[in-house]
């Protein structure tokens, strides 16, 4: 093989190499993350999805939680978000939560995501069509994104 053979060669073997490596990071934060999720909320028949090494998706009980590697000085914490809908507008938004009772009131109460909240989105009942389906569209991008 000449140079550039190899070269190449080479890099799509550091890339596998690399994805490989994420691929591993994401499966041991999303190991951390189950274990996290059975001491905070109890629950332990629940769905967990490595995404990324500092991101996993659970469900539980029809519920959708996103899990957070969060890293302050040399310490790891992992945080949770439930995803609730904006009682305004229903677009989905991710709200803390550090225990089973903080996801009691978060499904309690009405939740508002900041636009609503602070007053810059158009309420939905002054949407075209057109700008529905956009919203509509780029909430479905989000959810499938994150
Ligand atoms: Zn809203």
């Amino acid at each position: 093989m000449d140079l550039r053979e190899r070269a190449i060669q080479a890099a799509k073997e550091r890339q596998e190499r690399m994805k490989r490596n994420e691929r591993v990071a994401a499966e041991e934060f999303a190991e951390k993350a189950k274990k996290e999720f059975m001491e905070s909320f109890g629950e332990t028949e629940f769905d967990i999805k490595p995404v990324s090494e500092n991101t996993a998706e659970i469900v539980a009980d029809g519920l959708k939680f996103t899990a957070k590697k969060i890293q302050v000085e040399y310490a790891e914490y992992v945080h949770f978000y439930l995803w609730v809908r904006c009682a305004n507008c229903g677009k989905w938004i991710r709200a803390y939560c550090e225990n089973i009772a903080d996801v009691g009131e978060l499904l309690q109460k009405e939740q508002k995501c900041d636009e609503c909240k602070y007053g810059s989105a158009i309420p939905p009942a002054e949407e075209s069509d057109a700008e529905r389906v956009t919203r509509m569209l780029r909430e479905i991008l989000e959810i499938v994104g994150k």
